[in-house]
């Protein structure tokens, strides 16, 4: 028999209707399971950690989550595997920051709903059942913390919420799934890359991600960097801004970190493709970062994780 545990922290999953046919949080873990046909060999236990939309979760609650699992791996009785349950707003978020911070060896799956138990489609008993069959895999803990949702299984290195409301709403641009659930069997191709870097005691530095559009002067740059910790700008194309903006990031880059992703859906910041005002190499002889291949969202969290840590932001960028 194997063991995991259901750790619920809201979300549409646990959505139920008010007065006026709003959803709202208000499900507990163990009724999110009452709906759900388990895999045989499989036992769960379930937990409730918060009852909250996605988009009320801080950072300081999944530093909790983490430091909670990170807890039970390591307790007299540790689980098989654990699911986390939430909204699906912030989903790849907490998935990513427990890459980058979960030191515990078992397979960590989160998972969600796009439609709440009580309407017609709903998605959540058969996300959960899924999850809850890939947290039972041992394998999968090499693959560090996965993102289950409509059957198919996402690293949280990659995976982004890519639709505001159908159910098939998660996709990884760029990589792809690493496995998928059928008939109850999970199947896993991907192959493990570690992105961790440690948990620090708090989440507390200040880092501003922006998005550049066409005629960005940089005011709202030089507006952040007057009390950011660090700026993450997701760039046009290959990692370019328009030439006023460029001059106040290569400023600002001189006394805080100052990283450079894309704000295309998928592909790498270039690094020595373009030259002139606002290109890519450009920004880079300034000291701008370039991330690789990291999503700004994430590379936000990398860098609050890394400057957690104390490391030194070279050290932090670029990834793969
Ligand atoms: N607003 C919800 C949340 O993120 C959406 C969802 O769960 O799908 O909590």
């Amino acid at each position: 028999m194997r063991r995991v545990m259901l750790i619920a922290c809201g979300g549409t999953i646990a959505g139920r209707a008010d007065e006026v046919g709003r959803f709202r949080p208000m499900g507990r873990a163990a009724e999110l399971l009452a709906g759900v046909a388990l895999p045989a060999g499989i036992e769960v236990s379930a937990t409730d950690a918060l009852t909250v939309p996605s988009r009320a979760m801080s950072l300081a609650d999944v530093l909790q989550l983490v430091e909670r699992v990170e807890a039970l791996a390591a307790g007299a009785q540790p689980p098989d595997g654990v699911v986390i349950s939430q909204g699906t707003d912030t989903l790849e978020e907490t998935a990513y920051l427990f890459a980058l911070m979960c030191g515990a060896r078992l397979p960590v799956v989160l998972t969600g709903a796009m439609r709440p138990n009580v309407v017609a489609g709903s998605d959540g008993p058969a996300n959960l059942a899924a999850a809850i069959a890939v947290a039972a895999q041992a394998e999968a803990a090499a693959l560090g913390p996965l993102l289950v949702f409509g059957d198919e299984i996402h690293a949280a290195r990659w995976v982004t919420k890519v639709h505001t409301s159908r159910p098939a709403a998660f996709a990884s641009p760029g990589a792809g799934p690493v496995g998928v659930v059928g008939e109850g069997r999970v199947r896993l191709w991907g192959t493990p890359a570690s992105t961790i870097l440690g948990r620090p005691r708090e989440l507390s530095h200040r880092v501003e991600l922006l998005t550049m559009a066409s005629g960005d002067d940089g005011r709202l740059a030089e507006a952040a960097g007057r009390y950011a910790d660090g700026l993450v700008i997701a760039g046009m194309g290959g990692g370019h801004v328009p030439p006023a903006a460029a001059k106040v990031l290569g400023t600002l880059a001189r006394r805080m970190p100052v990283v450079l992703a894309s704000r295309c859906a998928a592909g790498p910041v270039l690094t020595s493709t373009y030259r002139g005002a606002g290109a890519e190499s450009d920004l880079i002889a300034q000291g701008l970062l370039p991330v690789g291949n990291l999503q700004p969202l994430k590379a936000r969290l990398r860098l609050i994780v890394g400057l957690g840590l104390g490391l030194a932001p070279a050290a932090i960028f670029p990834v793969d």
